[in-house]
């Protein structure tokens, strides 16, 4: 991996259920917590892909799944807080798994849980609902079958058209017709059915069966419409690129997704990025090939989809980040009297505005973060304004700032608490001073971690501030 930014492409589309088996052998398979654990210990080791979400089935689906994911969610939870034992006990996995995840997600992975809805005949009538019950961060909408006459079975005959076992039933219904099918199916679910991203939308394409490239045109641009419509994002799917296929057909495919992504990024739909690994050494895999069609089409945010809603991911900090970065130093005249507002509360937007300014380039970890400090926020506020002398409150102001702009969550929250605790010597000084100095303290040992990983600015790896974690990578 030569380019860092790889690792930093947030892969939003995996199974851990597994490779898929014969068609007709595929039966449900439970998730547990522990596989979902191992899942993203795989990416923990590596240390790539940084931002993964697990995508499985509808047809694999069973009603323990929600129970396990779950499960698996609070055991991160704990692997998170450094509580090894307990990750290990509640995802059922050794202390040393949990050791590795607890390390990665101090270093600023992410999991995600989301599922791949598709409209498989075999899945359980009810899937929705269980997908549901899952609170999945995302649904990959996608289309895997296409109804068809069959020569020997008839009418309103399921065809899984691209799966191998199938694939003469192309010279039957034709290539363009099976794209037809194809995008009506798909648009038509896209429309009704609930859904997050567009999953693969070449898929009808896996054996080299393409209509001619107006055609294709002609569909990609309805679906960005529809997408812009919908408020869905765009998956740029690698898996075509690590399987064995023909270098011509790769190449044929790559054209395609270049076009999508640069059509993508005109119109302004978000764009997605998946392996569709079946296996944990295929998370991430293709994605230098993606980079390279991501930086023709100057691509720089990708989403990635936490608690619910599309993140979006920069890859590099561009010439604007930096320049909003570097406008954090630059003071208001303090006393100005054009906004009206007394001191202590410019010495509040001082911090506050920059501030503000990287967090529209945050995700929603970060966002999250903010709001598991927000009674910090709330407390040193009240300390701020009770130690009326204004700029000695803007300097504590200053001092708290850059700590809630870093990652370590406890003992913020912590600290924060005693700062903010309304006693009634509240305005006595030396509790001000000893809450600086702590301040002050946590700052410093923070501080260089991030101020030496500059690469890191982008979304999601501020909780590299962890700087303990983080130096060992
Ligand atoms: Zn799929
Ligand atoms: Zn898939």
């Amino acid at each position: 991996m030569s380019d860092p930014r790889i690792a930093a492409i947030p892969d939003v589309h995996g199974h851990a259920k597994g490779e898929h088996k014969p068609y007709a052998e595929e039966r449900p398979i439970a998730y547990s917590a522990r596989m979902l654990f191992l899942w993203f210990y795989h990416a923990c080791r590596r240390g790539a892909p940084r931002f993964l979400m697990v995508s499985d089935h509808t047809n694999y689906l069973t009603f323990e799944d929600p129970a396990a994911v779950n499960l698996v969610r609070r055991a991160l939870k704990l692997a998170e807080a450094g509580d090894l034992y307990g990750a290990a006990e509640t995802a059922g996995v050794d202390v040393a798994h949990a050791a590795v995840v607890s390390e990665g997600l101090r270093k600023g992975m992410r999991f995600s849980i989301g599922a791949e809805v598709d409209n498989d005949p075999r899945a359980r009538p009810d899937a929705q609902n269980i997908v549901d019950a899952m609170r999945p961060d995302a649904i990959i909408r996608s289309v895997h079958f296409i109804t068809i006459e069959h020569p020997e079975k008839g009418p309103d005959y399921q065809w899984a058209f691209d799966r191998p076992e199938f694939v003469e039933l192309f010279d039957h219904v034709g290539t363009d017709r099976t794209w037809q099918l194809y995008v009506e199916t798909l648009f038509d679910a896209l429309d009704k059915l609930p859904a997050n991203i567009v999953g693969h939308f070449y898929v009808p394409g896996t054996f080299g069966k393409w209509p001619a490239v107006a055609t294709v045109e002609k569909y990609e641009n309805q679906l960005l419409d529809l997408c812009l419509r919908r408020g869905l994002a765009v998956e740029i799917n690698s898996r075509f690129l690590y399987r064995d296929n023909p270098e011509d057909q790769r190449k044929k495919y790559l054209d395609a997704n270049r076009r999508l992504i640069r059509k993508a990024k005109s119109k302004g739909v978000p764009i997605a990025i998946g392996s569709d690994a079946h296996s944990p050494r295929d998370q991430g895999a293709g994605f230098a090939q993606i980079l390279r069609l991501l930086d023709e089409a100057k691509v720089n945010e990708v989403i990635f989809p936490i608690a619910g809603r599309l993140a979006r991911v920069a890859l590099r900090a561009t010439k604007e980040h930096l320049e909003r970065r570097a406008a954090v130093s630059v003071a208001p005249l303090v006393g100005s009297s054009i906004t009206g507002f007394g001191r202590a509360e410019l010495a509040e937007l001082e911090t506050h505005g920059p501030r503000r300014g990287r967090g529209s380039r945050r995700t929603a970890v970060a966002a999250r973060r903010t709001k598991a400090r927000a009674p910090a926020k709330r407390g040193a506020k009240k300390t701020a304004r009770k130690t009326k002398p204004p700029r000695k409150a803007q300097k504590v102001r200053s001092k708290a700032a850059p700590r809630r702009g870093t990652a370590l969550r406890r003992p913020a929250k912590k600290a924060a608490r005693k700062t903010s605790r309304p006693g009634p010597h509240a305005k006595k000084p030396a509790r001000k001073a000893g809450a600086k100095k702590k301040a002050a303290i946590k700052k410093a040992v923070r501080r260089p971690a991030k101020a030496t990983r500059p690469v890191k600015r982008h979304a999601a790896t501020k909780k590299t501030a962890k700087k303990k974690t983080g130096r060992r990578r």
